[in-house]
């Protein structure tokens, strides 16, 4: 009889075609075989007690500010967070102290986060002007993506934010063009410079710096404008663009007509844009603060029905912690605060609440959270699905549980910034296993910093 490392018995796992009983056998970090037990020898067996079993879940969209900024988080905090959340594999962004923007750079953050990896992890490298040449480097040194924002830093900071953001078509131009040529996927934070700093100019001209001001600063049609010209570009250059955090009606429409036209892109929206709308900026303040901002109602609907007919593929977190003293700075005046909100560990509750209320399929969940994210970053079939072959990055979930999201027990190091305090949600995590060790297991605690590996995409066709 074969032995294996983990036996997951009396597992219920959640395919697209609905839900298959059956047991997942584990043999050096990989699935081995999926079926209906005889008799299994294993090392360790867990008993799933049918339970959903689902891939790992893939965040795509991370700020785990390590190096650099852990007084927002580290790569501990923000790894425990993501198992308790289901999660085995994250990309964090390139936005950390020093910014990802050569080969060098991203060769010692991996020195800093891997020990402390509860997790797997893809590293994204910043894409501007200033680190043109860095840019084949980076990718062949392991970068899994690249990074470009539309919009600068706040002026105080734009040097160190120096090397992932262009302001001009123009540079735009030049830095998809070089990540083109990479094959990678080129993540855009798609806002538009330009009009965001003449319509911010002209509320401090007024006088706002009122919790709306915010929104007001950065209406709907900026995102489309910064959406409709990455489009343009990437259609010319042949890139692959991926539009993070998608949060209008107007954007989604963009991508809905560039994907009919075949165009290489794909997109993200993240919790916040579905839960919320921009009236949270008069009650929660600067803590309701983030890029771009939360919008209206009908926003909302838009984002749910392209989710349900596959226009926007992946649900990401943009996990962007910031203390509550940081947070504070925007009490009197919004422009101050920092934007950005946790969230890596409420995304899979959040989505399962929303599948029990009708409003996502609950087969849908794991290509929103899993599947499509892997496929696009070039990670598939070794990552986000549960077959023979593949990594063993699995969560385990009982979704018979109705519970209400307490911040103060999140893992992130910014729990009190948290907007889904309070929240009701569906389905919690007993168990994640990351390349088939246990990373968390409800009740007992966490594994072994450092059992998360690095992940890689496998560029296709790059010469
Ligand atoms: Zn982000």
């Amino acid at each position: 009889m074969t032995t294996f490392d983990l036996v997951i018995k009396n597992a219920r796992i959640l395919l697209a075609s609905g839900i298959l009983d059956a047991d997942i056998c584990v043999s050096q970090g990989k699935i081995a075989s999926i079926g209906i037990s005889e008799s299994r020898e294993a090392s360790r067996i867990i008993d799933a007690k049918e339970n959903l079993v689902l891939p790992g879940l893939i965040d795509p969209h991370v700020h785990f500010r390590d190096p650099g900024l852990t007084q927002k988080e580290d790569f501990l905090s923000g790894s425990k967070g993501a198992v308790a959340g289901g999660v085995t594999t994250v990309f964090d962004m390139p936005t950390t102290q020093p910014v990802v923007t050569s080969a060098s750079l991203l060769k010692e953050k991996i020195g800093v986060v891997k020990p402390r990896a509860l997790c797997n992890f893809g590293l994204i490298g910043a894409a501007g002007v200033e680190n043109l040449d860095e840019i084949p480097s980076l990718a062949s040194a392991g970068a899994i993506a690249f990074k470009t924002y539309m919009v600068s830093p706040p002026k105080e900071r734009t040097r160190e934010y120096s090397g992932s953001y262009v302001t001009s078509s123009g540079d735009l131009y030049k830095v998809m063009e070089k990540v083109a040529q990479t094959r990678l996927a080129h993540c855009i934070h798609a806002e538009s410079d330009s009009t965001i700093a003449c319509l911010t100019d002209k509320l401090h001209s007024e006088g706002r710096k009122d919790p709306m001001a915010h929104y007001d600063s950065r209406p709907n049609f900026t995102e489309a404008e910064a959406v409709y010209d990455a489009l343009l570009l990437s259609e010319v250059l042949h890139a692959k663009l991926h539009i993070v955090h998608v949060s209008t009606s107007e954007a989604t429409g963009l991508i809905k007509d560039a994907k009919k036209r075949n165009l290489n892109v794909s997109s993200e929206t993240c919790p916040h844009y579905l839960c919320f709308t921009r009236e949270l900026l008069r009650t929660k303040g600067p803590f309701a603060k983030y890029n771009p901002p939360a919008r209206n109602l009908l926003d909302v609907k838009t984002l749910l029905d392209a989710l349900n007919d596959g226009t926007i593929e992946i649900v990401s977190t943009d996990h962007a912690p910031h203390t509550k003293e940081e947070k504070e700075q925007g009490r009197d005046d919004i422009f101050k605060a920092p934007p950005g909100t946790p969230g890596v560990e409420t995304r899979l509750p959040i989505l399962l609440r929303m599948a029990h209320e009708g409003l996502i399929d609950l087969e849908d969940i794991p290509k929103l959270t899993s599947e499509s994210a892997a496929k696009r970053f070039d990670l598939y079939p070794r990552k986000g699905v549960i077959a023979e072959g593949s990594d063993a990055d699995l969560a385990i979930v009982d979704y018979n549980i109705d519970w209400s999201v307490d911040a103060s027990k999140l893992q992130t190091k910014a729990w009190e910034t948290v907007l889904f305090d309070g929240m009701k949600v569906r389905g919690k995590v007993t168990h994640t296993i990351v390349n088939g060790q246990v990373s968390y297991e409800e009740g007992a605690g966490f594994g072994a910093p450092g059992l998360g590996e690095m992940v890689t995409a496998e560029r296709k066709g790059q010469t």
